[in-house]
């Protein structure tokens, strides 16, 4: 079953939700690229009332990123045509990135922040309040500890 996990933040009006198929999804890739990082975008839609962000594909590295233990440089050869794609057929858009700290971190680091803050700043992206979604942890052993990132570089931390 697909089931729907939620995240809140006892600071924020707003909720994200998650299907359990793009964490196992998350899983599979994570295991693929242990040791190294991993990454990709989140792809989903917000409620109408604005208030829950909907995350409802993960995507896999696109095959022009870079990776170490401990750095990601995420590509982007093929994310706009998913993108377009899934905005035709599901009115889906793009609502973030997802990061894996291998053994590592479930907060972002001071990379992880200055790149949200200059995505929620970028026209190009149109998404001014973007989630990072850290993923730490070891091989069928991951932990998610979602994030929205906002314009003035502060965050707030879900659960
Ligand atoms: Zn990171």
């Amino acid at each position: 079953m697909n089931k729907l996990f939620k995240y809140t933040c006892a600071h924020s009006e707003i909720e994200i939700t998650i299907l359990s198929s793009q964490i196992l999804k998350l899983q599979e890739l994570c295991n693929l690229s242990f040791p190294n990082e991993t990454g990709g975008i989140l792809i989903g839609s917000y409620s109408p009332n604005q208030k829950t962000a909907n995350i409802i594909l993960i995507t896999a590295p696109p095959t022009d990123s870079k990776s170490s233990p401990n750095t990601f440089i995420r590509g982007v050869k093929g994310l706009q045509q998913q993108l377009n794609i899934e905005w035709e057929l599901n009115g889906n858009y793009y609502l973030g990135e997802w990061h894996f700290h291998p053994n590592g971190s479930k907060y972002p680091s001071s990379i992880d922040k200055n790149e949200m803050k200059k995505i929620s700043l970028a026209k190009e992206y149109n998404c001014p309040e973007p989630i990072l979604m850290i993923v730490n942890g070891k091989t069928n052993e991951i932990n998610i500890s979602p994030y929205v990132f906002f314009r003035n570089g502060s965050f707030a931390s879900f659960s």
